[in-house]
């Protein structure tokens, strides 16, 4: 079964502030060059929006299957 739940970053609107990453207790995120990359989107779990709702300020995180204007 493909995984259909993971956060997806949109770089345009990242800071990079890593609070996604240090947020997340799941291992999902790992940080290149300062950025956070979803390195390990299997480690999501299903429907939380933690990251997106209690880390991210700058609307950048969303998952798919959300409509655009998230
Ligand atoms: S949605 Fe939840 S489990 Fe998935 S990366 Fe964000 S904080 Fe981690
Ligand atoms: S919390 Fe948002 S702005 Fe900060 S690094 Fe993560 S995706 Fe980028």
């Amino acid at each position: 079964m493909t995984k259909n739940w993971y956060p997806i970053i949109d770089y345009e609107k990242c800071t990079g502030c890593l609070a996604c990453a240090n947020f997340c207790p799941h291992g999902v995120f790992e940080i290149d060059d300062g950025k956070p990359i979803v390195a390990h989107p299997e480690n999501c779990v299903e429907f939380c929006r933690g990251c997106q709702k209690g880390a991210c300020e700058n609307e950048a995180i969303h998952y798919p299957g959300d409509s655009k204007k998230d």
